[in-house]
């Protein structure tokens, strides 16, 4: 038997000379070959710690032999029971803070974890370039209902595909042109191939969900609309609207949201500009505020927009950096530099109303807060000066809220994102279920996917027990908060 190699089986990436300057994706993947190496390092753990700790439990060991065996339809098909986006979360999911981060392989100091996400991605190719999907039959059977999902990121699609397997009719609303949510206009084509998302979203759509785009619930169409023509609907609408400093000089030209200048980028295609119509200023000295995956995302697209010279600036240190590690790797390889313990306080106006520069203060690292981080305060008279043409404020998201204050029935957190039981969707209406960003506050894909995956186990609990007390316009409104 093949010795167990101590560390991960390399895979092949573009070279960071070439890639800073181009949007194509950095990772390539693992060739079959290339996965069954890696896939003869996995243990097979009885009560396997991987499984436990992927919010959408799949089986890992179980998939992971497939590969191994060389049956690349049954590991195709050992995923597609747990997870309707495969492709995407083997990209993009922070895998060494869950599944890779309790590997029992990992746990021996002399290894370093099978690669679980790789190989996921492995799988989730393969069975798209090869067409073999997970199958399932669409019957003529009468359907057990009719569901609305407003939203079409990754906890909407989710729900509607599991639901549409349960035998419902799903319609997922869409506010933009292109369905996906941040999977679309968030994340870069160099991350996470747009081709990629519509092949997976293509799959939901065979499944039977139909998703009409440009559809704004709570403007286009109403919530009561939705109650009255539905049986129950699920609400993923994200955590979109961006948080900013708020500090001097915001207003001046050259100061972007990361929500601005990604959505630009990917889903108005600035980047290939004059052949798409949305243009997008020529920086030189770029400053992206943030440490999470949207600062790295921004700051490597700057980069590949041709600026001469991006840095991050983190008011923590890398120790708590809360972006995927193979993301920060990655920029550090394509030039981005790091300012640790770096606050900006204000930014500076050239005299023409354009940014020329970005103060900032030093940091240092205090006792933990609520969030358990260790607090960053100002150092005193530790003040400088970044030369900057451009900044990109990338310090998180909060709740989209067109939908909600149309809506005031819904009961809210104190933070504006919905009350809902994590468990089951549930919100304080009934036959409506809510989940993802919305619920969680800004996090990731594969948690988003989670809360679509209980909730249409629920959902369906419901409109299966609800179909003699239909729920009403009129008696939820007296469910007033
Ligand atoms: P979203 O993906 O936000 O989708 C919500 C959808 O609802 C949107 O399409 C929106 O247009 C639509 N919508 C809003 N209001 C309405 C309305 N009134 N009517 C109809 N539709 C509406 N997570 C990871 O796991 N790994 C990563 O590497 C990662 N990188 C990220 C990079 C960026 C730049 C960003 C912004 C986020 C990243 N995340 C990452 C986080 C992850 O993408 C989100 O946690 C996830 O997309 C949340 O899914 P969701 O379905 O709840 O919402
Ligand atoms: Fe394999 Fe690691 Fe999971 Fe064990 S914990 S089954 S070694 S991937």
């Amino acid at each position: 038997m093949a010795r167990r190699s101590r560390t991960k089986t390399p895979i092949a990436e573009q070279d960071p000379a070439i890639r800073k300057s181009n949007f194509d994706e950095v990772c390539l993947g693992y060739t079959i070959e290339e996965g069954q190496a890696e896939a003869i390092r996995c243990l097979q753990c009885k009560n396997a710690p991987c499984v436990t700790s992927c919010p959408v439990m799949i089986d890992i060991p179980g998939f992971i032999l497939s590969i191994k065996e060389g049956d690349m339809q049954e590991a195709v098909d050992i995923l597609g029971k747990y997870t309707n986006l495969p492709a995407i979360c083997g990209r993009v999911c922070p895998q060494e803070k869950q599944c890779e981060q309790v590997c029992k392989l990992g746990m021996n100091k002399n290894f370093e974890p099978v690669a679980i996400g790789k190989l996921e991605r492995l799988v989730a190719d393969w069975a798209l370039e090869n067409q073999a999907f997970s199958k399932h039959i669409q019957n003529n059977e009468p359907k057990n209902g009719r569901i609305a999902v407003i939203g079409s990121g990754p906890s909407g699609l989710t729900v509607a595909g599991d639901l549409a397997k349960r035998n419902y009719e799903v319609i997922v609303y869409e506010a933009l042109h292109d369905s996906g949510g941040v999977l679309i206009y968030g994340i870069p084509e160099f991350r996470l191939p747009k081709r990629i998302v519509k092949k997976e979203i293509e799959k939901i759509e065979a499944l039977g969900v139909t998703i009409e785009t440009n559809v704004v619930v709570g403007k286009t169409i109403t919530m009561d609309e939705i109650i009255d023509e539905f049986d129950a609907c699920y609400i993923s609408v994200g955590a979109g609207a961006p948080n900013f400093m708020e500090i001097p000089g915001t207003a001046l030209n050259g100061v972007y949201s990361s929500s601005e200048y990604l959505t630009r980028i990917n889903l108005m295609h600035s980047y290939e500009f004059p052949k798409y119509d949305t243009p997008m200023k020529r920086s030189n000295h770029v400053v992206v505020v943030g440490g999470g995956n949207v600062a790295m995302d921004a700051a490597r697209s700057a980069k590949r927009l041709g600026a001469e010279h991006v840095s991050i600036v983190y008011r923590r240190s890398l120790e708590e950096l809360p972006a995927r590690i193979e993301e920060y790797h990655h920029s550090v390889e394509e030039d981005i530099d790091y300012h640790w313990l770096t606050n900006p306080i204000e930014y500076i106006n050239n005299g023409a109303g354009e940014l020329k520069g970005v103060k900032c203060v030093k940091m240092e690292l205090d006792e933990p807060d609520e969030s358990g981080r260790r607090r960053p305060v100002p150092i005193k008279n530790s003040e400088f000066i970044i030369e900057a043409d451009t900044v990109i404020e990338a310090i998180g998201q909060g709740s989209n809220k067109v939908l909600l204050t149309t809506f005031p029935e819904l009961k809210l957190t104190k933070w504006g994102y919905i009350e809902a039981d994590p468990k089951t969707g549930t919100t304080s209406i009934p036959g409506v279920f809510a989940g993802g960003d919305i619920v969680t506050g800004a996090a990731t894909v594969i948690l988003a996917m989670g809360a679509g995956k209980v909730a249409a186990v629920e959902i369906d609990r419901y409109v299966r027990g609800k179909k003699n007390t239909p729920v009403t316009t009129k008696s939820l409104r007296k469910d007033k908060r």
